[in-house]
């Protein structure tokens, strides 16, 4: 399965594809999802709340919705005790995910991440993952998904089971990397060489999401575009990581004993430093250009403009020349109104 011949497929065939996730991140911030467990709980406690983060993604551009299934899977449910809501959970997620989309012709894809219950030494872990994946995405499937992202891998052999359990079900699959260390899976496989096996595997696209920001993670996407023959992800987290700290786990603040993942904020991407990073993975011919943890939709907005587009949120998109001090018209009539801006005390 490549993928040809899909909705999937026909998109890439179009241009660039602009993603948009970090929903865990975005409703945990919004009071929705408990940060620890990060399970999306909302999809069935708060629909309304889901829904309408997936509009205000479609509004500013977004072509895919992504089904809220991100650790959604038995092992998780199981500790937070909704084992029982699994399949409801999950249809849901794809349900709500459909519904918008259909308002703006994105694609739908199913999700799944990894499940911190593989184990490469251990071969009945992976049984126990191929029997999440396959009870989630058959539920996604049977709900009606165009493709499968299959995201935040650790270990290349994780990887594999999602991409395997999406073919089984005929369906194309993104399968992206985690890239919490410094070169390698935690199976132990270059990241460029675990893309290279994925996509020789029949992955549609591979390429890597989550972890790093724009900064950090474009290098690496680099040699990843250089080095495999079908499309290439890229969806950094929203946070300015850097060569000291390449990770936002890693990210380190005076004062603050932990920055990840509650005390981000600072490290913040503006929309432009993401807008930027668009254009620069559309240049190195990245064909699913996103975002991921920390992401919002004024990020989306700017990146889907930077990428030559006019979005339903454009109409609000910013006019400084209107603006009471900023803008051309006010500085004219009182120049001196910016410099008591500036003023520092
Ligand atoms: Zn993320």
């Amino acid at each position: 399965m490549t993928g040809t011949g899909s909705a999937l497929a026909d998109r890439l065939a179009q241009g660039t594809v602009l993603g948009a996730e970090g929903y865990v991140f975005e409703l945990e911030r919004r009071g929705y999802v408990k940060a620890g467990a990060y399970v999306p709980e909302a999809v069935l406690d708060f629909p309304d709340a889901v829904t309408e983060l997936h509009r205000e993604f479609l509004r500013a551009g977004a072509d895919v919705m992504v089904a809220l299934t991100y650790y959604a899977h038995r092992e998780k449910l199981r500790q937070v005790g909704r084992e029982s809501d699994l399949e409801a959970m999950n249809r849901q997620a794809v349900r709500l995910a459909r519904e918008v989309a259909a308002e703006g012709g994105a694609l739908v894809a199913g999700n799944v991440c990894n499940t911190w219950a593989y184990d490469p030494q251990d071969a009945a872990t992976a049984d126990v993952v191929r029997a999440m994946y396959a009870e989630q995405l058959g539920w996604a499937a049977d709900e009606g998904i165009d493709f499968v992202i299959a995201e935040t891998n650790d270990y290349l052999g994780e990887a594999l089971i999602g991409l395997e359990v999406s073919q089984e079900l005929g369906l194309p699959a993104m399968v992206t990397l985690a890239t919490t260390r410094p070169a390698k899976t935690w199976d132990g496989y270059g990241y460029v060489e675990a893309c290279k096996i994925l996509a020789g595997h029949g992955a549609a696209i591979v390429g890597l999401n989550c972890d790093r920001g724009p900064a950090t993670m474009l290098p690496l996407i680099a040699r990843i575009r250089d080095q495999v023959d079908c499309a290439v992800a890229a969806q950094p987290v929203a946070y300015r990581t850097d060569e000291a700290s390449p990770t936002m786990e890693s990210l380190r603040a005076e004062g603050v004993d932990r920055v990840f993942p509650l005390a981000l904020d600072p490290f913040s991407c503006t929309r432009f430093e993401m807008a930027d990073f668009a254009v620069a993975a559309r240049d190195l011919g990245v064909s699913y250009v996103g975002i991921c943890c920390g992401a919002g939709p004024h990020h989306v907005r700017a990146m889907a403009e930077a990428l030559g587009r006019k979005v339903p949120a454009s109409k609000y998109s910013p006019s400084m020349d209107l603006h009471p001090i900023l803008g051309a018209a006010a500085s004219s009539q009182d120049p001196d109104a910016l410099d008591a801006w500036n003023v520092t005390l």
